[in-house]
């Protein structure tokens, strides 16, 4: 049997929404577009699919405005209450915080500048956001994707089907095909009938980053992170990044750190888009209110030395280090009259007991540790209100303690006491490869760009070292997906 081929003006690997978006940008320069998923059909959409928010810049009511419907104009003046603006030089700065300076200044430039555009642009083509729902939602923006990232992703595929994209699902970009020139002109793929051949004019890989590869895992994020448990996809396995470095493209960014958070204890070892609901949501982000300890009964980190947002991707890393590779977040009686649980902990996994040592011996906890760690902590908590505020720390904290808490201290004192046993869960990785952020070429380790191949997503490396901002991610996806679309249909077919 002859092996099958395809032909494409633009080709692009992966169905998030960084291909999504890229698919998008090329038909709007009047590109063919074929796109390559490894997932099935009912389990399309990526990580992207099980998300809830981006993270952009915006000057007020006129910029948010376009994006939200069936809201009057009063309501979403109420809402921009609890978040006014988050302005170029504060987003640019929050990045630049949380990751030590350390974020690639290009990258970081087109993706603040071009967050507002990029979501307008979405709204043009179908997307909208509704509310974020205060404390019972886990966000810390005031806006989320109608439906998620699922319902974003159910009507990229609808919008781009219908603009005459065509998708190939059950089929998993292999190898990348050169010709004597060096030019990337097609994809090698799996599927389940064998191997076909996709050509291109040029190439677009948005497959995801190495989250889902135990190996890989272990070989650039170190011992220990190939046993995690994944929060997303089991796909992104990395081949896209290994097919573009055998050809020689240059790493670039964090390879060795990556977004991980705090997870319910009992999370699996993968999710699928097919029936997600983000309220099924495992993730286990009261920290900051709470007390967190390690089963020897000990803090381990300052809970809340910024905002929620910004620090929950770097918490899977201090809990995967602590014995088991497990921690607790220990709360008492007031917070729970608070109402300050996200709704998704309902169902999580803890146990509640009228005193701390019963608490310890039900979650296996050095008792006597736990109960001497509550009692400093107790009284080391400084005066000031305590404030939950996502948006702002309140700035109540301790004083006197080997590890401090700087905000939100609210003392463990009265019965029941809830404890909640969390893991690390993997969320994706941040090491990429090189491309140049004004049109998504990726770059050769020679120092020139390669011919006919374009990266974007988790794919492309540089923005995020250490640490993250929530909602940054699916931004980023969007708005280097549009860049690398355009740059590869202005390189398939011209202006
Ligand atoms: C549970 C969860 C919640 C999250 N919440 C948020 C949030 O609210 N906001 C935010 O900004 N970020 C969030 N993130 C992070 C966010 O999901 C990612 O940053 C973003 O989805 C990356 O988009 P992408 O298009 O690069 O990758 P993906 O959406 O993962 O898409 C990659 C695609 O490539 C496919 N693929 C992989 N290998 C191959 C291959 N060899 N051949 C063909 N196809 C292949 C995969 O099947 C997949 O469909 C969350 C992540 C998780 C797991």
């Amino acid at each position: 049997m002859t092996e099958q081929t395809f032909n494409y003006d633009v080709l692009i690997v992966g169905a998030g929404n960084a291909a999504c978006s890229a698919a998008h940008a090329a038909i709007d320069k009047k590109a063919t577009v074929g796109i390559l998923e490894k997932a099935s059909k009912g389990n399309r959409g990526g990580n992207s699919a099980l998300t809830g928010h981006m993270r952009f810049v915006f000057n007020g009511f006129d910029d948010v405005r376009p994006l939200v419907k069936n809201m009057p104009d009063a309501d979403l003046h109420e809402l921009l209450e609890r978040m006014p603006h988050r302005t170029e030089a504060e987003h640019w700065d929050e990045i630049m915080h949380v990751t030590n300076n350390q974020s690639d200044q290009e990258m970081l430039q087109v993706h603040v500048t071009e967050s507002r555009n990029t979501v307008h642009w979405l709204a043009s083509k179908g997307h909208d956001w509704v509310p974020a729902g205060g404390f019972k939602m886990p966000s810390d923006n005031i806006l989320l994707m109608n439906g998620g990232g699922y319902g974003l992703q159910q009507r990229n595929f609808t919008l781009l089907e219908k603009a005459g994209a065509t998708f190939h699902y059950e089929t998993s970009a292999v190898d990348l095909v050169q010709d004597q020139k060096g030019r990337v002109i097609g994809v090698k793929t799996l599927t389940p009938q064998g191997f076909a051949t996709f050509y291109a004019k040029a190439i677009v890989l948005a497959c995801g980053s190495f989250e889902s590869n135990p190996e890989m895992r272990a070989r650039y994020l170190g011992a220990g992170w190939d046993m995690v448990r994944l929060r997303g996809v089991p796909f992104n396995t990395g081949e896209g990044l290994q097919m573009a470095m055998n050809i020689g493209a240059m790493p670039h960014g964090s390879w060795s750190t990556c977004h991980a958070s705090p997870q319910d204890i009992n999370l699996a070892p993968y999710k699928i888009p097919i029936g997600y609901s983000t309220k099924a949501s495992k993730a286990r982000y009261m920290y900051p209110y709470s007390l967190m300890v390690n089963s020897n009964g000990e803090r381990f980190i300052d809970e809340a030395y910024d905002l929620r947002g910004r620090t929950y991707a770097a918490m899977g890393r201090a809990i995967l280090t602590q014995p088991g590779g497990i921690a607790f977040q220990i709360l008492d009686a007031k917070a729970r009259k608070m109402d300050i649980y996200p709704m998704n902990y309902d169902d999580a996994t803890t146990e509640k007991a009228d005193t701390l040592e019963k608490l310890a011996a039900a979650l296996d906890i050095n008792a006597p540790n736990l109960v001497r760690t509550v009692r400093e902590f107790n009284a080391a908590i400084q005066p000031g209100t305590f404030n939950a505020d996502r948006h702002k720390l309140d700035g109540k904290h301790t004083a006197g303690l080997a590890i401090n808490k700087s905000n939100y201290s609210l003392s463990i004192e009265e019965g029941p006491f809830e404890g909640f046993p969390v893991r690390c869960g993997m969320t994706f990785c941040y090491g990429g490869l090189k491309i140049d952020p004004k049109n998504g070429q990726v770059q050769h380790v020679a120092g020139r760009p390669i011919p006919g191949l374009y990266a974007a997503g988790e794919m492309a490396g540089g923005l995020w070292v250490g640490n993250y901002a929530s909602g940054s991610g699916m931004m980023a996806g969007a708005t280097f997906g549009r860049v690398a679309g355009t740059g590869a249909a202005i390189a398939a077919i011209g202006s």
